[in-house]
C-alpha cells in the first residue's frame, strides 16, 4: 500500500480525521509533514500497515492520538503522555501566558499542583530558568511521566513531590501557586467522550468545584504576601471560583478567557 492510499483509509478529504491519519503516518514512518507529501508514492511495509490499521482502529474508538503516538506538543515542548496523564489541552496555554504576564520576582519559587504530564510546570521552568518550580501530583506513576519529560528537556529547575494537594508540601512560602485541577462535575455529559483519560484527573465532587475550593482555601498558608494563585476551571465556574477567592481574602481577582472565548482561568493576589 502506498502512503497516498493509506491516507485515504481514514476521514474525508481536508477533515480533521484525515489530518490525524497524516500525523499517525508521520509518526509510524518517522517522516515530517513535507517528507510524507513528497514520498506519497512510497509503499508501507507489511508491519507498518498492521500498526497503522491497529492505530486507526484505536482512533476510531475515541482514543486520543496523543496516547497512540505517546506524546503531545504543549507550548514549546513535546511531552510524553500515558494513560496515567491527561492529554494537555491547547487552552491550558492561557495559564502559561497569564503567569508570564505577571510581575513576579526574577527568582520566583512556584508550585504546580496536580502536574500530570508536567505541562504547566515544565513550560514555566523552560521559559524562566531562574525560577524554582515544584511539581506535585497525587499519583506516583503520573509524577514519573512528568519527571521523564523534565529530563527529556534537560530542565534543571524543577523538583517533584507526590502530594495530595497541600498534604506533603514543605512548610515554606511560594510566589505563585498554579493548578489545572479536576473540575468536571461527576454527572457531566462531557465525561462520556473522555473515558480513555484518567477520571481522577478530570472529575471532582460538588459540581466539579471541590478540588478548586480546597486549593483556594489552603493557598494563603503557602503564599508570600503579594503571591499569586492561578487556576484553570470550567467555562461556567468563574463566578463561584471568584467568590471563593474573595472569601479566602484574595485581591485583584480576575478571570481570563480561553482561545474559544470561554471563562477559563481565574487568578488573584494574596495581600494582607
Ligand atoms: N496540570 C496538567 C495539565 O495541565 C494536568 C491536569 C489534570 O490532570 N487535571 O495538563
Amino acid at each position: 500500500m502506498k502512503i497516498a492510499q493509506a491516507l485515504l483509509l481514514y476521514g474525508e478529504a481536508d477533515s480533521y480525521e484525515r489530518q490525524e491519519a497524516s500525523w499517525l503516518l508521520e509518526h509510524i514512518l518517522k517522516l515530517n509533514a513535507f517528507e510524507l507529501k513528497i514520498h506519497s508514492d512510497d509503499c508501507l511495509t507489511d508491519s507498518q500497515i498492521v500498526l497503522y490499521k491497529q492505530s486507526l482502529k484505536r482512533l476510531a474508538q475515541g482514543e486520543p492520538l496523543a496516547y497512540i503516538i505517546g506524546s503531545q506538543p504543549f507550548w514549546t515542548l513535546d511531552l510524553k503522555v500515558t494513560q496515567d496523564t491527561l492529554v494537555p489541552r491547547p487552552d491550558t496555554e492561557v495559564v502559561i501566558e497569564t503567569i508570564l504576564s505577571l510581575n513576579l520576582p526574577k527568582t520566583a519559587s512556584i508550585i504546580d499542583m496536580g502536574t500530570g504530564s508536567g505541562a504547566i510546570a515544565l513550560s514555566l521552568a523552560y521559559e524562566r530558568p531562574d525560577w524554582f518550580v515544584l511539581a506535585t501530583d497525587i499519583y506516583a506513576p503520573t509524577l514519573e511521566v512528568a519527571q521523564e519529560n523534565s529530563q527529556k528537556h534537560a530542565l534543571k529547575n524543577v523538583t517533584f513531590l507526590c502530594s495530595e494537594w497541600y498534604a506533603s508540601i514543605p512548610k515554606q512560602r511560594f510566589d505563585l501557586i498554579v493548578s489545572n485541577p479536576p473540575y468536571i462535575a461527576e454527572d457531566d455529559e462531557h465525561l462520556v467522550g473522555l473515558e480513555t483519560e484518567p477520571y481522577r484527573a478530570l472529575a471532582s465532587s460538588e459540581n466539579g468545584l471541590a478540588d478548586l475550593f480546597e486549593i483556594i482555601a489552603g493557598a494563603s498558608l503557602w503564599l508570600y504576601n503579594g503571591g499569586w494563585l492561578v487556576l484553570e476551571h470550567g467555562y461556567d465556574q468563574a463566578k463561584e471560583v471568584q467568590s471563593y477567592f474573595k472569601d479566602a481574602k484574595f485581591s485583584n481577582v480576575s478571570t481570563v478567557k480561553d482561545y474559544g472565548g470561554n471563562d477559563r482561568v481565574t487568578l488573584g493576589q494574596y495581600l494582607v
